[in-house]
């Protein structure tokens, strides 16, 4: 079980969202769940820190999809019940991490880079 301690408070653009861990989403199979209204994010407890963060980074692809409107660039009935998001915030999601995990250096620098406090 994760003990990774996450900020509380996670910025997507203008935009501050809550972050919270926890016990339960709404359904058993939910691991991570956005609340765009409220600007809520929550991770699911009781993974390892690698899945907790694929979870956020998962998140925060669906928090970047609204802000930037790229739903209004997707025809409905092509994104039908936001199957279309859900795979592509999936698929990115997944291979963000992985390039990541093996560029370790180079995501150090780029967080550097932006690092402007
Ligand atoms: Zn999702």
């Amino acid at each position: 079980m994760s003990k990774t301690t996450w900020p509380k408070n996670l910025f997507i653009g203008p935009h501050i969202y809550k972050l919270s861990t926890v016990a339960n989403l709404r359904a058993e199979t939910e691991i991570g769940l956005t609340n765009l209204q409220t600007q809520e994010m929550k991770i699911k407890k009781g993974f390892s820190p690698a899945h907790e963060s694929e979870t956020l980074i998962h998140e925060m692809l669906h928090a970047i999809w609204y802000m930037m409107s790229v739903g209004h660039h997707v025809p409905a009935e092509v994104n039908k019940d936001n199957i279309l998001e859900e795979k592509i915030v999936t698929y990115m999601a997944t291979g963000l991490c992985t390039v990541i995990q093996q560029n370790p250096k180079l995501f150090k620098k780029i967080v550097d880079i932006y690092n402007v406090n």
